[in-house]
């Protein structure tokens, strides 16, 4: 079996295995109640700290809590609260779903006056740099977009947007789901102020494991946690009634946190921070020139287009491949060349490589297969109708 689906779900780390085994019998089991003082109180901010390290900010400005959802939810919520006098979001078509699904929800709850302008990318591969230059004015509360986009793999400049959206007053808020662990990221030196990201794609954190978010330090104590649950009340055991925000980051938890979620994490993380980011986005720019190499000699004769930035340096790292039987296909693929990829509509076959553990004689061997599946029509059986997850 070839795995191409690294930066859906990352595969399991063998430490993981041995790890959670031990947080199961040994802490749950045997510690019980006790292993909230024996170090499971603090994962949401070591585990943060470390994620820290891979996205160019400091160990106190990263959290680990919540599902991506629910901190873009806080964090969107937070802006338009400290925006006071100012209107819209804007984003981008190439934008998750989920990410839209949000900010809309969040224009209802705050009233008429709000809205989510979404900025359309001009051939749904590259983000609208144009558009949103266009579109972000006084009235811009928050920029929020996705660093890399889920489909084509457009990868935003962080800082030229930051500091576009900085020059009309709005604040940033990114999404790095697609981008973490799979690329280096400066957020301080891009002077961003908000983000958020996944831990069960490139972070290797197991299916629905928690995500992180990160708000710049200065903006810590000025943002209210609209879910202010008792994880960030200053005093949690003293059980107040009355909610007082803790300091710094801290009030950005709401309840409490995941610890068998938190401790896969922790070996996914500990796992990117040895092998070394610059080295993996090294392998990672290489697979991918690789890739589209073999896509140009042997698949684009065969009908498949390149939904991806050509320029490696607009690219994360997974590459989507359109064919108008690309349902089909992945379905052959999957079912009879052992290949994983996924799918994404209306004709994308993404092919995610995670240097950590894609080989160049995988990607080789799976190109091959792909040729296979439509050179002898295997695909041709499988019906078009699309399942429930993809
Ligand atoms: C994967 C992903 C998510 C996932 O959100 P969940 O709350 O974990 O379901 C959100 N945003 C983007 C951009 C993603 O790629």
């Amino acid at each position: 079996m070839i795995y191409l689906d690294g930066n859906s779900l990352g595969r399991l780390p063998l430490a993981a295995q041995a790890r959670l085994a031990d947080a199961v019998t040994r802490e749950w089991g045997d510690r019980l109640i006790r292993g909230w003082n024996e170090g499971w109180i603090d994962l949401p901010a070591r585990v943060g700290g470390k994620i820290a390290g891979l996205i160019g900010a400091q160990p106190d400005e990263v959290l680990v809590a919540d599902s991506t959802s629910v901190n873009l939810y806080k964090l969107a919520l937070a802006a338009l609260h400290a925006q006071h006098g100012r209107h819209t979001i804007i984003t981008d078509d190439l934008n998750f779903p989920s990410d839209l699904y949000i900010l809309q929800g969040i224009c209802r709850q705050m009233g008429p006056d709000y809205r989510v302008q979404v900025v359309a990318s001009p051939d749904g591969i590259h983000g609208p740099l144009a558009g949103l230059a266009q579109a972000i004015d006084d009235d811009t509360a928050l920029v929020t977009l996705s660093h890399t986009t889920f489909k084509s793999s457009y990868t935003y400049d962080l800082t030229a947007v930051t500091h576009l959206a900085h020059q009309h007053g709005a604040l940033v808020l990114w999404d790095f789901s697609h981008s973490a662990g799979a690329l280096p990221i400066g957020l301080n030196a891009a002077g961003a102020d908000l983000a958020v990201g996944c831990t069960y794609k490139y972070l290797n954190g197991g299916p629905g494991a928690p995500a992180f978010l990160y708000v710049r330090r200065d903006l810590q104590e000025t943002l209210p946690n609209p879910i202010a649950g008792w994880m960030g009340q200053r005093r949690a055991f003293d059980f107040g009634l009355e909610y007082e925000p803790a300091p710094g980051l801290a009030r950005f938890l709401s309840g409490t946190p995941s610890v068998l979620g938190l401790t896969a994490v922790e070996c996914g993380v500990d796992l990117l921070l040895e092998a070394g980011l610059d080295r993996l986005r090294a392998k990672s720019v290489r697979q991918s020139e690789y890739l589209i190499g073999l896509w140009a000699a042997r698949l684009e004769p065969l009908g498949f287009t390149l939904n991806s930035p050509r320029a490696a340096a607009r690219r994360g790292s997974h590459i989507s491949l359109g064919h108008p039987d690309g349902w089909r296909i992945a379905q052959a693929y999957i079912q009879e060349m052992h290949v994983l990829p996924d799918f994404r509509r209306p004709d994308n076959i993404r092919l995610g490589l995670t240097p950590l553990y894609t080989t160049f004689g995988e990607i080789d061997t799976a190109v091959a297969r792909l040729r296979t599946v439509v050179e002898e029509k295997l695909y041709e059986k499988y019906s078009g109708e699309i399942t429930a997850v993809t």
